[in-house]
């Protein structure tokens, strides 16, 4: 229950098909979800097997504010990366985090490996493991369809999340789909399910979990949803919603176009939030529990089987994912974005990896660097139909080429040659080409993530380069209030909203007055934290590259410069160090 000081955590072991619940941990020392989710990795991990060995744990946590505040609508995905073999995190919203909320799930952790794929169930009236070996193969969509028809809903909130084709073959950045258009997207944690034989699970969130019934709660709870609701600090996320960004970031020369080719897509009017709001958008929807909904749904409409057929299909959209499967791609026509997207879906694959992967594989072959024996389809910039055959093929992994192109861009790039014009920054860049900041966040940030620290803001608001005492400030600064949101577990949209300040008050509101005075210091603790447990599986900040094409960037300020940009990067991973250093 809230007021507990310890977390109650369900672990499963998928070898034996059981689970227990037991309490863990200090909710004053590691909040909830990313110091819950690293805590846990601590005693569960081993740091030193690969991701793929069955003991590795994978990890979802939630926090001490989900579901009793707007936006509380997160939930921490934790493991072992197959992509880099480091630890890392994921965030997810949908249904999950309100359905862990009620069934009293505060962390949840998959040991071991199921002989057959299976899917478990965990809730307060049912803890079991099923059978789905008839799922095997199947992708996302009918996987989703068939769970819903064999464990038919109960009441309360309910949340299934499954994996697709690209989990089962262990691409290392397969995705996790949660219920309908939200992914634990980046650095795997699909393939790691995929490696436990965990097809699927199910939360049935079917319990009871009264708000407090104070009024220092209800008078707080009110003024932040005013906040969200009634000004405008969240307004732009449901209006156009992100997909915005992309004509912002191209006027200012900052749209990463053609694998970073450009940073102006000379068409760019195809593919903007505007276009897809005037053409496609079909419907918005939000995370349980969020007011804002940011979830934009756009109508595909595709020609099946004879000239007066048609399929329709609905398929969320927003900046990132039209960056790497639009912009990345050359793409000049939504439709187009969509149709890939939606592949990429069913695959059960991290679109932003796919999308510059394949942006990558496209230079390559028109460098002849790779031919059409390897790539078995044509790419080429802004063509569709060879995209969404290659996208089913990384899924599969069809052959050599796309074993390799599906463990990341810096791997085939390696294998074939490329390696100076490979978009990776850590893993496959974020859509921001606005400056030195950015990259260097990027490639250092613990996620690998545009979301790690806000380093495209600190290049749109700086004059001329970020100076490096600066930059370093920012990016240990912002972190730490991020990894506060993180640990609540807030969507990072809503941090405007959520100051210190405030989560303090929400959480004394919750009668959790101890972690509310231990807040700022623990979000300390929690960063340093994540940064041990990523050192202790082997990474090493003096490794990161950030290839040359990121050099070769210009922007509205002029060409990027390159020393500027390694002198940044060596000075953050020296605060890292520090960061990582053990007490
Ligand atoms: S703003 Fe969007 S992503 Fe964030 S919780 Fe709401 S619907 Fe989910």
């Amino acid at each position: 229950m809230i007021g507990e000081s310890s977390f109650r955590v369900l672990v499963f072991d998928l070898g034996r098909g059981q689970g227990k619940f037991i309490r863990f941990g200090d909710k004053t020392k590691l909040l909830g979800g990313s110091g819950l989710a690293a805590a846990l990795f601590q005693e569960y991990g081993v740091a030193d097997a690969p991701a793929f060995d069955p003991r590795q744990p994978l990890i979802f946590a939630i926090g001490p504010l989900t579901g009793c505040f707007p936006l509380m609508s997160k939930a921490v995905c934790a493991f072992k990366s197959p992509y880099h073999e480091q630890y890392t995190e994921s965030h997810a919203g949908g249904r999950l985090p309100m359905a862990m909320r009620f069934a009293h799930i505060d962390g949840l952790v998959f040991v071991g490996r199921a002989e057959r794929p299976s899917c478990v169930i965990a809730g307060i009236r049912r803890l079991e493991m099923h059978d789905v070996h008839a799922l095997a193969g199947q992708d996302v969509f009918s996987t989703g369809k068939h769970l819903r028809r064999m464990f038919r809903r109960s009441t309360g909130h309910r949340s299934i999340v499954r994996i697709g084709p690209a989990g089962e073959n262990l691409v290392p950045y397969a995705c996790l789909n949660v219920d309908t258009y939200r992914h634990f997207g980046r650095l795997g944690a699909g393939a790691v399910a995929g490696s436990k034989n965990l097809k699927a699970f199910i939360i049935n969130g079917e319990s009871a979990f009264p708000a407090p019934a104070t009024k220092t709660y209800a008078k707080l709870f009110q003024k932040v949803y005013s906040q969200v609701v009634d000004t405008d600090m969240m307004s732009k996320y449901h209006s156009l919603g992100t997909a915005g960004n992309v004509a912002v970031l191209n006027k200012i020369q900052s749209l990463p176009v053609r694998n970073l080719q450009m940073t102006v897509h000379p068409k760019v009017d195809g593919i903007t939030g505007e276009t897809f709001a005037k053409e496609l958008l079909l419907r918005k929807t939000a995370c349980a529990g969020c007011p804002v909904g940011c979830i934009h749904v756009g109508l595909l409409r595709e020609m099946f089987a004879s000239d007066n057929e048609y399929l329709y299909r609905q398929v969320s959209y927003d900046h990132e994912p039209i960056f790497a499967c639009g912009a990345m791609l050359g793409m000049s026509d939504a439709s187009g974005v969509l149709a890939i997207l939606d592949e990429c879906e069913r695959q059960g694959l991290d679109v932003m990896s796919a999308g510059v992967a394949l942006a990558w594989a496209t230079e390559a072959f028109e460098r002849g660097v790779i031919k059409e024996s390897e790539t078995i389809v044509p790419l080429r910039f802004d063509e569709v139909k060879g995209y969404c055959q290659a996208v089913r093929h990384l899924g599969a992994r069809t052959n050599d080429f796309y074993r390799l192109l599906g463990q990341g861009t810096a791997v085939a790039a390696k294998h074939y040659g490329g390696a100076d014009y490979a978009c990776v920054l850590g893993q496959e860049m974020a859509g921001y080409a606005t400056g030195e900041a950015f990259f260097v966040s990027q490639a250092m940030g613990f996620r690998h993530s545009h979301l790690d620290t806000g380093g495209y803001t600190l290049d749109q608001k700086t004059e001329g380069k970020p100076e490096i005492d600066k930059a370093l400030a920012f990016f240990v600064d912002d972190e730490r209030k991020r990894v506060t949101l993180t640990s609540m577990v807030s969507c990072l949209f809503a941090r405007n909203v959520y100051s210190d300040a405030i989560l303090q008050e929400a959480l004394a509101s919750m009668g959790l007055e101890d972690v509310a005075a231990n807040l700022v210091s623990a979000s300390e603790e929690v960063q340093r934290l994540r940064w041990q447990v990523r050192f202790s599986t082997g990474f090493d900040p003096a490794s990161v590259r950030i290839p040359k094409r990121f050099s070769e960037v210009k922007t509205w300020k002029g060409p990027i410069d390159g020393a500027h940009m390694a002198a940044m990067q060596a000075a953050y991973a020296d605060e890292i160090r520090k960061l990582g250093a053990a007490a």
